[in-house]
């Protein structure tokens, strides 16, 4: 099955690649690995549609990983404020100016995993796509084909090794890059979640889950645990056109972004209520927010004509907010406050 498995999805691959900016169309030079370890670092947060725009500005402002790496890391917080996961552009930072450092990526997946933030999927990726060395690139689109090819009904995580081992059998020595792009390919348009078109799949023949008429119910997910829920408040402080925000320290939950002063919640706790200053604070109402960790109630409290907060701080021009930098949760609850 194997040289059958990466022969056929290698030529549907051929004629069905997508054209993502970060890619060189298939049999084609390998990309540049910068571009194909940028895209990478980003499309763990998010869909292709929602990469393609912060792919393309950070692009434009950082064309190679050089430029990356001499940044100001405040820079390159603002400029993935919106993507979330903000440990992930310190890492990015830390690993560009690891790999400048070095005088460029090295090729393989054993050295790609030493550098900093650098996890086993993208280095995977890297070796593959940039380098074209064999490597076994997993994510969740490969994660749902594979299981399903093989029919593997144990449930994620505990079946994650028999995946893995599966999608190690079929991955070709050559074109390993291609093939894990056509992967990914085939699992989003193709084996998508819900729907899995098998009347369009190249694999449908070989295809043990097709094979049992019910190939959606694959992978097969442990219950979720639910999440703790943890509430704060958030203090929107104003005066004549600007409004107090604060630096957040520098590790833990959005560590280092800019954001509205808060009362001190975090993935473990909820907030003490206590607020940055005294006065009298009105209700702009709660905005609601789910991290990997825990789902978090903010309520969001306004004082107007205030006097700056005894901390540290900078008054920001309200009609420049949306370049703050703001992480999703305290744009959300800075929108609550100017919809009001
Ligand atoms: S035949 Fe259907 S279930 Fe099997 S890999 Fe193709 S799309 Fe997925």
């Amino acid at each position: 099955m194997a040289a059958t498995v990466s022969d056929i999805l290698l030529d549907w691959y051929d004629r069905h690649a997508r054209d993502l900016p970060w890619r060189a169309p298939p049999g084609t030079p390998p990309p540049d690995p910068y571009r194909v370890w940028l895209s990478e670092v980003m499309l763990q947060q998010t869909t292709v549609a929602a990469v393609k725009p912060y792919f393309e500005a950070f692009t434009r402002r950082w064309p190679d990983v050089a430029a990356l790496a001499a940044a100001p890391e405040d820079d390159v917080m603002a400029a993935w404020a919106g993507l979330g996961y903000y440990s992930r552009a310190r890492n990015l930072v830390k690993c560009a100016r690891a790999v400048a450092a070095r005088g460029g990526f090295p090729t393989t997946e054993t050295e790609l995993r030493e550098l900093p933030g650098l996890g086993a999927y993208t280095a995977a990726a890297v070796a593959a796509i940039a380098f074209a060395q064999r490597a076994v690139v997993v994510d969740a689109n490969v994660e749902r084909v594979v299981a399903r090819l093989f029919a593997i009904d144990t449930p994620i995580p505990a079946a994650r090794k028999p995946i893995r081992v599966a999608a190690d059998a079929i991955t070709p020595a050559r074109r390993a890059g291609d093939f894990a792009q056509a992967m990914m390919d085939l699992g989003s348009s193709v084996c998508t979640a819900r729907e899995p078109k098998c009347l369009l799949c190249p694999l449908a023949k070989t295809c043990k889950a097709r094979a049992t008429g019910d190939p959606a119910r694959l992978p097969v997910k442990a219950p979720k645990k639910p999440k703790p829920l943890r509430r704060g408040r958030a203090f929107w402080i104003e005066r004549e056109g600007e409004v107090w925000l604060v630096r957040r320290e520098g590790k833990g939950m959005l560590g280092g972004m800019r954001a509205l002063p808060d009362d001190g919640w975090s993935a473990r706790a909820d907030g003490t209520g206590e607020a940055p200053m005294p006065g009298t604070w009105e209700s702009a109402g709660v905005v609601r927010h789910v991290f990997t960790h825990a789902a978090l109630e903010l309520s969001v409290v306004v004082q107007r004509n205030a006097p700056a907060p005894d901390a540290q701080g900078e008054w920001w021009p309200i009609d420049r907010i949306d370049d703050a930098g703001l992480p999703t949760l305290f744009a959300k609850a800075a929108r609550l406050v100017l919809a009001g």
